[in-house]
C-alpha cells in the first residue's frame, strides 16, 4: 500500500492532471495505491473570499463562482471525451449551485461561522478529486472515489479540527478491508464530526490527510507531489540559491515545516514518524529529480545545519517589569490569557534575570494580545509592577534547524557573526535544548538578505558574493570595471568569490542591476541610466539591503566624501580612491574609522598614497605586530616625480607637467600635485594611520611653485609657468652643479610633517626613482638602522584600479 499526495499546483489544471496521471498510473501498476487530492491551486482561497464578500453584504461573490465554474467545466472538457463530459459538467454545476446557496445565506445572514467557512472551503477538494477520478475512469484507469468525510473523524473545532486517531483508523479500515480497488481517490483536507458536519484539517491540510491514511494503513511509503524537487535547504522564493534535501529526519523536517516550510503541512509527520513510514517529497513537474527522503536517522551532510527556514509577519510581545522578578506565576498567567483567546505563540525568550518575558506570535493576533494581557495584569500595571505590554512589528523569525547541531559548539557564533557582519540587528533569540533549531528574531526587511548571506555560509562553501557599487567611472574607473570583467571567472574558480557590480555612477548618471550590470556594456547601459542623484544612489543601495556590501568612491568629489558616515551606518563597507574623506580634519577622519569598527565594515583607502603599493596594508602590519613608527621619509607625488625626472631644461616646465596631465599622471586640477598639496594629504593619512593628530596646517610645505602661477584657471596656470620659465631653469641648474638630482620628499618624525623640493645626492635611497615612482622608507623600532622600503609605480589609472580592486577583496576576508 502506498500513500500519494498531489498539491494545488500539480492539479492546477488540464495540463497538470495530465502529468499526475503518468505518474500514477506507472506508479500504481503493482502496488495498491492511494491518491489525495488537494483543490485546484487558489481555489480554497477563491472560495473563502466569496464567503468574506458575501459576509460584508458585497454582492460580487457570484461574478467570482461564475468564474470558479468556467474553470472547473474547462478541465472538464479539457479532460474527458464528450461522451464523458455531461455527467460531470452537471455534477460540477450542482456543486457550485450548492456554493452559491451557501454564499446566499452567508449574505443574508451577515454571518460567516467557522462552521460555514469548512462547508465552503469544503467544494475546492470534492470537485476536484471527482473531475480527476472521473478523468481516470475515461482513460480506462480503474478507479475508486471516497468521500474523505466518511472515514477521517475529528472534533468540531472548524478550520483546524483535531483528528480522532482511533475512530479514524477504525474507518479506514473497515473501508479498505470491504474494498478492492487498486486505486483510490480521496479529497485531501476535509473531515467530518461526530455529528456528520464537515470539518478541516488546516489550511495546507491536504498533506495530513495523505499522513492520516498512510498511518491507519501501514502504508510502504506516502509521498507528497508538489511544485518543488523535495524540501530546500531554504525557501527558494527567498533563496535562488536554495538546493533540495536529499535525506532529512522526522524531527529536522518537522522544525522545518513548523518554521514557515511551507512544502510540508507542519503536523503531517507526527503520525508517520510513529511507525517510521518513509515520506518522499517529489516534483510533478520534474518526477525524474530524487526529491527528499523524511525517515527516522539520516546522514551527515557535511555542514551541521540541515536547513534554514524562516516565518514572516511576526510581532514581538514584551511584558516588563521590576515586579516580575523572584516571583512565580507571571507566565503561566501570561501565557494562559493568550491560550485562552486562541492565540498561538511562535517563540518565547526570557532572560535569566526575570524582568522581562518576550513572546512572538502572528502580526494579525498582537492588537488582540496586547488588549488581553494589559487586562490579565491590569493591577500589576496600576502598582507600576509591570508595565503595559510592548508590542514591536514587521519582524520575522529565521532558524537554522539541523540533529547534528546538538554538542558542537560554534554555531550561533558563526550565525550572529553573519548576522552582525550584515548589519542584520538580532531582536530575540530562541534555543531550546535540543539543539536542533536556533531561532532569531529580525526586521522583515533584512529577512531575504540574512537568509541569503546564512545560506551562503553553512550551504554554499563553493563561493562568496560580493556586492559592489561604484561610484567614479573616469580614468581609474574605467580601468577598475575592466579589471573586474576580466578576472570574474578567474576569483570565482579561485577565492570562490562572485563580484557583482550592483551599481554603476558618475556625475551624470547612475544605473542598477542586482543581477550585476553586464561589465562589457557597461558605458551604453550608463549613458542611458537615470540621472544622478547621489542620495537616491545611496538610498537604493540601502533598500537593496544586499550581503556583503562596498561601496567604491573612485571620484574627487568631496560630496561623495561626505556620505561616508551614512553609508557605515548601514553596515556597508567604504573602499575609498578619493582622499578627501581621509584628509579632511582629524576628528572626521578618526569618526569615519570609529564608525565603520563600530558597523562592522571595512575601510580601506590603500591607493590614498602610492597608488597599488602596499603602503598602508605595510604601515597596519607594523602596527598591528606591536612595532612603533619613528620616522617616515618619503617620495609620493607620481606627478612630481614625473616632472623632476623628465625635466632637464631642455623642454619648458609647463610642457612637462602637461605632459603628466596627459599621461593620467595628475590630479583632475594638477595644481593639487604642483603645491605639492597632494604630497600634505598624503604624508597626513600615513602620519595619521601611524597614531599622529596631525591636520593639514600642522604640515610645513616649502613650495617651489611662483604664487603667480597658482591663480586663475588650469589654462591661466599652464600659461603663467611658461612665463615662469627661468625660475624652474634655476631650480634645475642648482641641484645639477651639486650633481645631485631634485624630488620633492615629504617626512614624518616626532609627531611632524613637512614636504619640500630637496636636492638628493646620488648615494641617496630617493637618487634613483624613475618615471612615476613612489618610495616610502618606513624606520620603525624594530627597523631603526635600515629602514623597510616600499618603492615601486606609485601612479597611473591601471595601477591605481589594480590597488582598488585589492582593497575591494580586502573587504571579505575583514
Ligand atoms: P502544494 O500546493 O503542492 O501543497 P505548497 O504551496 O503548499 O504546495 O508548498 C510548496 C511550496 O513551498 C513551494 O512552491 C515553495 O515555494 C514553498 N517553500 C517554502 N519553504 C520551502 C522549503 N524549505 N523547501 C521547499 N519549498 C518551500
Ligand atoms: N486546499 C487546501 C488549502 O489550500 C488544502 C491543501 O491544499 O492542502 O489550504
Ligand atoms: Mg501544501
Amino acid at each position: 500500500m502506498q500513500v500519494l499526495k498531489f498539491g494545488g499546483t500539480s492539479v492546477a489544471n488540464a495540463g497538470n492532471i495530465k502529468k499526475i496521471k503518468n505518474i500514477i498510473h506507472t506508479k500504481a501498476t503493482h502496488t495498491r495505491t492511494v491518491v489525495v487530492v488537494s483543490a485546484f491551486a487558489g481555489v480554497t482561497d477563491k472560495l473563502l473570499q466569496c464567503g468574506s464578500l458575501a459576509a460584508d453584504g458585497d454582492n460580487k461573490y457570484s461574478t467570482e463562482l461564475k468564474k470558479l465554474s468556467a474553470q472547473h467545466l474547462e478541465a472538464v472538457n479539457e479532460l474527458m471525451p464528450v461522451s464523458h463530459q455531461s455527467h460531470m459538467q452537471i455534477f460540477v454545476m450542482q456543486q457550485l449551485n450548492q456554493v452559491e446557496d451557501i454564499c446566499n445565506g452567508i449574505y443574508l445572514l451577515n454571518e460567516f461561522s467557522a462552521k460555514t467557512r469548512d462547508r465552503l472551503a469544503s467544494y475546492g477538494e470534492l470537485i476536484s478529486s471527482k473531475i480527476i477520478s472521473a478523468f481516470f475512469s475515461s482513460e480506462g484507469i480503474a478507479n475508486y472515489w471516497v468521500d474523505a468525510r466518511s472515514i477521517i473523524k475529528t472534533n468540531s473545532q472548524h478550520t483546524h479540527a483535531i483528528v480522532d486517531f482511533q475512530n479514524s483508523e477504525k474507518l479506514i479500515n473497515e473501508f479498505f478491508n470491504n474494498n478492492n480497488d487498486g486505486l483510490i481517490i480521496i479529497p485531501g483536507f476535509i473531515a467530518s464530526d461526530e455529528g456528520g458536519h464537515t470539518t478541516t484539517l488546516g489550511r495546507g491540510g491536504s498533506d495530513y490527510t495523505a499522513a492520516i491514511l498512510g498511518e491507519a494503513l501501514n502504508a510502504a511509503n506516502v509521498e507528497i507531489w508538489t511544485d518543488v524537487s523535495g524540501m530546500m535547504t531554504a525557501d527558494p522564493r527567498l533563496v535562488s540559491n536554495a538546493k533540495p534535501i536529499k535525506v532529512i529526519s522526522y524531527h529536522e523536517a518537522m522544525e522545518l515545516s513548523h518554521f514557515g516550510a511551507k512544502v510540508i503541512y507542519p503536523p503531517t509527520l507526527q503520525p508517520l514518524m510513529k511507525k517510521s513510514i518513509p515520506v518522499w517529497i517529489k516534483n510533478t513537474f520534474l518526477p525524474e529529480d530524487s526529491g527528499t527522503l523524511i525517515k527516522s536517522d539520516t546522514v551527515n551532510n557535511g555542514t551541521m545545519i540541515r536547513g534554514i527556514s524562516s516565518i514572516s509577519q511576526v510581532a514581538l510581545l514584551s511584558l516588563e517589569g521590576s515586579g516580575m522578578v523572584g516571583i512565580p506565576g507571571f507566565s503561566k498567567r501570561l501565557f494562559e490569557a493568550l491560550a485562552h483567546h486562541d492565540i498561538n505563540v511562535i517563540l518565547i525568550t526570557q532572560a535569566s534575570s526575570e524582568h522581562s518575558i518576550c513572546v512572538g506570535v502572528e502580526h494579525q493576533s498582537a492588537a488582540k494580545a496586547k488588549e488581553i494581557i494589559d487586562k490579565a495584569f491590569a493591577l500589576e500595571i496600576e502598582l507600576q509592577k509591570v508595565h503595559p505590554l510592548v508590542i514591536e512589528k514587521d519582524l520575522a523569525i529565521l532558524a537554522l534547524v539541523g540533529d547534528q547541531m546538538k554538542s558542537h559548539p560554534g554555531i550561533s557564533g558563526r550565525m550572529f557573526g553573519i548576522l552582525g557582519r550584515n548589519g542584520v540587528n538580532v531582536r530575540a533569540i530562541a534555543q531550546g535544548s535540543s539543539e536542533r533549531n536556533i531561532s532569531a528574531v529580525i526586521n522583515s526587511k533584512d529577512i531575504t538578505k540574512a537568509l541569503n548571506a546564512l545560506h551562503e555560509e553553512f550551504f554554499e562553501p563553493s563561493y562568496k558574493q560580493l556586492n559592489v557599487f561604484i561610484v567614479g567611472t573616469g580614468n581609474v574607473g574605467s580601468k577598475l570595471i575592466a579589471q573586474i570583467a576580466q578576472q570574474q571567472a578567474y576569483l570565482q574558480q579561485n577565492l570562490l568569490l562572485q563580484i557583482r557590480v550592483v551599481a554603476l555612477g558618475n556625475s551624470r548618471r547612475m544605473i542598477f542591476n542586482d543581477k550585476g550590470v553586464n561589465l562589457k556594456n557597461w558605458k551604453e547601459a550608463l549613458e542611458n541610466g537615470e540621472a544622478m542623484d547621489l542620495g537616491e544612489y545611496i538610498n537604493q543601495m540601502q533598500q537593496k539591503n544586499l550581503r556583503n556590501s562596498v561601496f567604491v568612491d573612485i571620484t574627487a568629489s568631496d560630496k561623495v566624501a561626505a556620505v561616508y558616515e551614512q553609508i557605515f551606518i548601514k553596515n556597508v563597507s567604504i573602499v575609498a580612491c578619493n582622499k578627501i574623506a581621509c584628509s579632511s580634519p582629524y576628528n572626521n577622519y578618526f569618526k569615519l574609522k570609529e564608525s565603520a569598527r563600530d558597523h562592522n565594515a571595512s575601510f580601506f583607502f590603500e591607493t590614498n598614497v602610492g597608488a597599488s603599493l602596499p603602503i598602508i596594508a605595510t604601515l597596519n602590519d607594523f602596527l598591528n605586530s606591536g612595532d612603533t613608527i619613528t620616522r617616515i621619509e618619503a617620495v609620493l607625488s607620481g606627478t612630481l616625480n614625473f616632472v623632476f625626472n623628465n625635466y632637464d631644461g631642455k623642454i619648458s616646465f609647463a610642457e612637462v607637467v602637461r605632459q603628466a596631465q596627459k599621461e593620467g599622471y595628475t590630479e583632475p586640477d594638477p595644481r593639487l600635485d604642483l603645491s605639492g598639496m597632494d604630497v600634505m594629504r598624503k604624508i597626513m593619512i600615513l602620519a595619521r594611520e601611524s597614531g599622529g593628530k596631525l591636520e593639514m596646517e600642522d604640515i610645513t610645505n616649502e613650495s617651489f611653485m611662483p604664487s603667480s602661477c597658482m591663480k586663475g584657471s588650469v589654462e591661466d596656470f599652464y600659461n603663467e609657468m611658461k612665463n615662469e620659465e627661468a625660475h624652474f631653469k634655476k631650480l634645475f641648474a642648482d641641484a645639477e652643479k651639486e650633481g645631485k638630482k631634485l624630488k620633492f620628499v615629504a617626512s614624518y618624525k616626532d609627531g611632524k610633517a613637512s614636504v619640500g623640493l630637496k636636492h638628493i645626492a646620488p648615494e641617496h635611497d630617493f637618487y634613483h626613482l624613475y618615471g612615476k615612482d613612489n618610495i616610502v622608507l618606513f624606520y620603525t623600532d624594530r627597523y631603526n638602522d635600515q629602514p623597510m622600503v616600499v618603492k615601486g609605480a606609485g601612479a597611473g589609472a591601471e595601477v591605481t584600479a589594480s590597488g582598488v580592486f585589492a582593497d575591494i577583496i580586502r573587504t571579505m576576508k575583514a
